[in-house]
């Protein structure tokens, strides 16, 4: 495993660069609306392009470490996703030249402060307050992959009850299309991560909630919501 986001802390002190591979702490780049009962779930419409936003490297946490959740602002909604770590720079590239540019899977949770995303919605709003908030984005370390467009399922329950379970296969837009469309908008450097977007099953978390998220095959962590 890659331990690139080890040392990151919530507490706004200077982010640790590196691991022992050397990447530095990048941003990520997120897709909304990426696995249709998901989409269906929140009463939302398919997007004709991946609706794409942003946290920045201030939003990443360790998720082998305890979860800390807002609590001022409403609910605080899990999503679990595969994350993508960027190996090399991708700018404006094409779906297949974007393969050789990733080097590790781990997966991440995309934390969503739902009331509060849904006021932001309705005042058209952009949603950085709602999903890019310091430790929005607990995620794990990443194994390295070669990746020749295998599938990935995943699954995350909440104290003993699956809540979200996922396969890659069902992504509206696929991995390597997803990052070249980020690419001509966003370059990607070594060290951005790409959160995938998430199945269905979205709901609270609550403080002292035992969290056991799979990627099937691959890696198991078990955590917990900080009380
Ligand atoms: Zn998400």
């Amino acid at each position: 495993m890659i331990n690139t986001y080890q040392h990151l802390n919530m507490q706004g002190q200077p982010l640790q660069t590196v691991d022992a591979q050397g990447y530095p702490v990048g941003k990520a780049v997120c897709v909304g609306r990426n696995y249709l009962d998901h989409v269906h779930e929140l009463g939302n419409q398919v997007n004709d392009n991946p609706l794409l936003f942003m946290k920045p490297s201030t939003a990443f946490a360790h998720l082998h470490q305890p979860i800390t959740i807002p609590t001022e602002w409403g609910e605080c909604h899990n999503e679990l996703e595969l994350a993508f770590l960027i190996g090399k720079p991708l700018y404006k590239s094409r779906p297949e030249q974007c393969a050789p540019a990733i080097s590790g899977l781990g997966l991440a949770l995309d934390l969503t402060l739902r009331e509060l995303q849904n006021q932001l919605k309705t005042q058209g709003h952009p949603w950085e307050r709602a999903k890019a908030f310091d430790g929005s984005c607990p995620i794990s370390s990443f194994m390295p992959l070669d990746y020749q467009n295998q599938t990935f399922s995943f699954s995350l329950k909440v104290n003993g009850q699956l809540r979200q379970q996922g396969d890659s296969k069902h992504m509206l837009t696929p991995v390597l299309e997803l990052l070249s469309h980020i690419s001509q908008c966003f370059t990607l450097m070594p060290g951005d991560v790409v959160l995938t977007g998430t199945p269905k099953g979205v709901g609270p978390l609550k403080a002292n909630d035992m969290i056991d998220i799979d990627l099937h095959g691959h890696f198991n962590i078990k955590t917990r919501v900080a009380a």
